[in-house]
């Protein structure tokens, strides 16, 4: 797959899963901007990577809380003008929290369920309207959501993440058949646990194994695998798949 000459914005781009789909883009011949939250050594160790694997464009990192309405979209147009424009925008940047019902208070739970759906659903949700803008005006793009497994299979443990993923994927079905008509085409990977950083130490733990035993691979993803389907789904002949959901979870959960 050539993304030549291509613009993208990848949400959380510059570590884990985000880290594997901006190097996949630059890899081939994509200028990519990354927007992190927090960790901008890490941020600027990745954008030398990336500098150093395609060296033909001048890559971006930008330092923004996408669940701030108002940041996402000062984001999103810093990203537009540094890049000249944008041809594929990909929701990667989530958070999850552990609360279930009976480990934490009812404030807490509170303050949980608003801090993830800002995060994992109405910011992609704010970009995807301010990139469908662009895009209308541009004649088309992509959009790439990065939703979980947790969606269909439930997550007793993060119950407001798997809902926001599952409104993540919902939002992917509604805009692909909105934005159709105007050449921009949204797709969504469901990854089931991918080896990262966050996963390092319950794969470490006692846990590990039977993790591991919930797909007949006997392993988690790699971050490059779900680079892939994000790839696939961005690409040039990918079109009519636009409104699908490809699950990257090595048969770990069949719907
Ligand atoms: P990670 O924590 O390593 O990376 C998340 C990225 O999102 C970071 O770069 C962080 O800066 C960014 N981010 C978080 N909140 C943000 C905010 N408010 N504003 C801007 N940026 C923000 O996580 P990861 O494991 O690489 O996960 C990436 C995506 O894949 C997430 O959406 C996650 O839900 C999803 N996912 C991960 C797994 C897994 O096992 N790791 C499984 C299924 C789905």
């Amino acid at each position: 797959m050539n993304f030549r000459e291509k613009k993208v914005i990848v949400t959380g781009g510059t570590r884990g899963i985000g880290y594997a789909i901006s190097t996949a883009f630059a890899q081939r011949g994509a200028q990519v901007a990354m927007v992190f939250r927090t960790d901008r050594n890490k941020a600027e160790q990745t954008l030398l990577e990336i500098r150093e694997i395609n060296p033909e464009y001048e890559h971006l990192i930008f330092q923004a809380d996408l669940s701030d309405p108002g940041a996402t979209a000062l984001t999103f147009d810093r990203c537009v003008s540094a890049l000249g424009g944008v041809d594929i925008v990909v929701n990667n940047a989530g958070i999850g929290i552990n609360h279930s019902v009976d480990s934490v208070c009812y404030e807490d739970w509170q303050d949980i369920w608003q801090k993830t759906l800002a995060c994992n659903l109405l910011g992609p949700a704010n970009l995807c309207f301010c990139a469908s803008k662009h895009m209308i005006a541009e004649g088309g793009g992509r959009i790439v959501n990065i939703a979980s497994r947790g969606a269909y299979r439930g997550e007793p443990e993060k119950p407001a993440y798997g809902a926001s993923k599952a409104g993540l994927i919902s939002l992917g079905q509604s805009l692909a058949v909105s934005l159709a008509p105007y050449k921009i085409f949204v797709g969504t990977v469901a990854p089931g646990f991918v080896e990262t950083d966050l996963s390092a130490d319950l794969m470490a733990s006692e846990k590990g194994a039977g993790v591991r035993a919930q797909s007949p691979l006997g392993r988690i993803a790699l971050p490059e695998e779900v680079a892939h389907a994000v790839l696939f789904l961005a690409s040039e002949g990918a079109e009519f798949s636009t409104g699908t959901v490809i699950d990257v979870n090595g048969a770990s959960y069949l719907r």
